[in-house]
């Protein structure tokens, strides 16, 4: 009981992007206050928050500031500096942990801790030179994937190699970096799983969910996934081994590849909720933001229980082109939900907001949130 924070205290919440805003809506849904630290004022958290405190990640004083006005620190996304988590740590518990997040913002820790527990991945290789990338792309064969260790989300700091050839081309814009070279997956296809742990190690996971990515930018997501009972049940083995041995208090996403011959592949962890779980807000009994709240106040964990089949589809600034968005035609599409993310500027690429369809099927889902995406655009 003691280690209960109770509806009514203030939870803290480093990024101030949509992930944040849902967790905060959530969280307030619940009874907390909510404050954001970010480097950015009037964001997609600040809008909804009791506070929005404006601050470098880096600026230590501030957070050891913002910790001591709250009872947990979380975070919506995962490039917050180990410093920055210690010096929060001094004042407030930090869930997800800093180990969690010095494992997942690296694509070579990550890669060599699932490794470390006999976890599958694509073949890969640790890239710091030339000669490096040359000798690790001979291992793989072609194609193969180079990416940056660091800083890694939505396909940025990724290059595809199809020949050797290509190294002359792509090689400078990764040199003097880390990076990682993996073995290109001929997948059949990609899903997730959002899984969440509370404090006293009880787990719960959604999905599998199917993605299906545009430009390496997630485009539609549906579940109940068209894979196998096995599948479904070791994915889910997986995410539930991985939430152990990294004590993952908290909700964390991982991705996967489902290869030709029904194997797992995991490409990548996210500490947080994910894009590819924003069906759960319209189609759970508890969502994975509710499930984020419960988990870092050591409550007990909701329900993933699905009411209906369900559908995501991501919709970027790009919709906004080359004229505004016609809502109006887009909101007669049945049982379909918008969500929208408060952001100003609807650039190319930038995630605005998302449709939810709920339907007898996910491929029917799919469907009409597809058709309401198409509708924006008429
Ligand atoms: P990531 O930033 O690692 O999540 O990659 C974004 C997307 O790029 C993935 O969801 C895949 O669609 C694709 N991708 C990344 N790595 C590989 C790989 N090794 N083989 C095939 N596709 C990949």
């Amino acid at each position: 009981m003691s280690q209960i924070i109770q509806p009514g205290s203030t939870l803290g919440v480093l990024g101030s992007g949509q992930l944040g805003r849902m967790f905060t809506i959530a969280a307030r849904r619940l009874g907390y206050r909510v404050h954001v630290l970010s480097p950015d004022d009037d964001t997609p958290t600040g809008q909804v928050a009791d506070v929005e405190v404006r601050a470098a990640y880096d600026d230590l004083d501030a957070i050891a500031k913002f910790a001591q006005g709250v009872s947990v620190v979380t975070f919506e996304f995962e490039n917050v500096p180990s410093p920055t988590t210690q010096a929060a740590e001094k004042f407030a518990p930090v869930r997800p942990g800093g180990h969690v997040l010095h494992v997942t913002q690296n694509r070579l820790r990550e890669k060599n801790f699932l490794r470390g527990i006999g976890i599958g991945t694509t073949p890969y290789f640790a890239v710091r030179s030339e000669a490096d990338l040359r000798e690790a792309l001979e291992k793989t064969g072609c194609p193969a994937v180079l990416k940056t260790a660091d800083w890694g989300y939505d396909g940025k700091g990724q290059a595809k190699i199809q020949s050797p050839d290509d190294i002359a081309r792509i090689w400078p814009a990764f040199a003097g970096q880390e990076s990682i070279l993996e073995a290109y997956v001929d997948f059949a296809c990609e899903v997730s799983i959002v899984g969440a742990r509370g404090l006293d190690g009880e787990f719960v996971a959604y999905g599998p969910v199917h993605n299906t990515h545009r430009n390496h930018i997630l485009d539609v997501s549906i579940c109940p996934a068209p894979v196998s009972d096995q599948v479904s049940r070791d994915a889910i083995d997986i995410a539930r081994t991985i939430f152990e041995k990294l004590q993952v208090v908290g909700v964390l996403c991982v991705e996967f590849f489902v290869t030709r011959d029904d194997k797992l592949l995991v490409n990548e962890l996210a500490p947080r909720p994910h894009n590819s779980g924003h069906y759960t807000i319209d189609a759970c009994v508890s969502c994975q933001f509710e499930q984020q709240v419960r988990a870092v106040c050591g409550l007990p964990l909701g329900s993933v229980r699905q009411h209906r089949p369900a559908a995501m589809v991501n919709l970027l600034g790009d919709v906004w082109q080359p004229n505004a968005p016609r809502w109006d035609l887009a909101l007669k599409q049945p049982d379909l939900n918008l969500h929208l993310y408060g952001k100003a500027e609807p650039r190319a690429g930038r995630k605005m907001g998302h449709f939810t369809a709920l339907a007898d099927t996910a491929q029917q889902a799919a469907a009409i949130a597809l058709a309401a995406r198409e509708a924006l655009q008429s």
